[in-house]
């Protein structure tokens, strides 16, 4: 499995709550610029996959490690959680934080490393690079034309469309999203399929979702894993996973 093109492994690893084995001997390998799709049960061990990427959970036993592109490892394992941010892992949770006071535009500005907290910001200038990352996002997340608008009057969709803004404007090496859609109207969750597409190739992507057409549309050619009692069940494409008798038994309840 070990390549240049990895960004992310994980090996062997195991997670027990009280007893209770909510990762198991869970092997996981993201390519450079994949996007990649975790589906599976409810607790499966799917957020708590993601609470150990990002270092808020800690594995029992196995490895998590990230590839920098320079050919570094990094023993993920061994970093605090906010050194995991740092080193480019950005999570984007269900409930979109944005500023609600603030415009899309600031929000970006907001969330730019060297502006970020809150004190610094207060006196933080734009230097025209950090516009021009501010036009390239607000492009990619189709917000353009909301820029001045403020964030706490956009849509559902708009907002959590705006807080992958903020993460792209760190731009991270690996972002993991959950339920992307979740509360969205058909259109918006199409627009959101759309987004993550397009940001595939300029950055590694997880995004664990529930909802099958909007698996499909964002799965397309790639790989889908299927996550069952905390260890991989089944990966492979969009149709193969969901042919496969073991996931039909389990996810599909059929
Ligand atoms: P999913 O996100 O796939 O629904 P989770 O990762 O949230 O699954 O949970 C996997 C299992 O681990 C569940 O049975 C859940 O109850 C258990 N679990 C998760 N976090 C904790 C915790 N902090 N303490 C105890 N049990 C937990
Ligand atoms: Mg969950």
């Amino acid at each position: 499995h070990r390549g240049t093109d990895l960004v992310l492994s994980v090996e062997g690893v195991n997670k027990t709550f009280d007893g209770f084995k909510a990762i198991s001997d869970l092997n996981f390998y993201l390519a450079e610029g994949e996007l990649r799709t975790i589906i599976g049960p409810n607790g499966a061990g799917k957020s708590t996959f993601m609470d150990m990427i990002t270092g808020r959970t800690r594995p029992d036993t196995g490895s998590l490690t990230l590839h920098k592109p320079d050919g570094h490892d990094i023993d993920l394992t061994k970093q605090a959680e906010y050194k995991i941010t740092r080193l480019g892992i950005a999570r984007k949770f269900q409930t979109p934080s944005v500023y609600t006071q603030h415009t899309v535009y600031d929000n970006l500005l907001l969330s730019l490393p060297r502006a970020r907290g809150l004190f610094s910001s207060l006196f933080y200038r734009e230097s025209k690079e950090d516009r021009e990352r501010i036009d390239e996002v607000l492009e990619t997340i189709r917000l353009t034309e909301l820029r001045h608008s403020i964030a706490g009057a956009l849509s559902h969709g708009q907002k959590q469309w705006l807080e992958i803004g903020m993460l792209l404007s760190q731009q991270p090496a690996v972002l993991l999203v959950d339920e992307p859609a979740a509360g969205m109207s058909d259109d918006e969750t199409h627009r959101t399929g759309e987004l993550l597409i397009s940001l595939a190739g300029k950055h590694s992507l997880i995004v664990i979702e529930h909802d099958m057409t909007f698996v499909k549309q964002i799965a397309r050619d790639g790989k889908v894993t299927v996550l069952h009692q905390g260890t991989v069940l089944c990966e492979g494409k969009f149709d193969e996973v969901q042919s496969n008798p073991k996931v039909r038994e389990v996810y599909l309840g059929r």
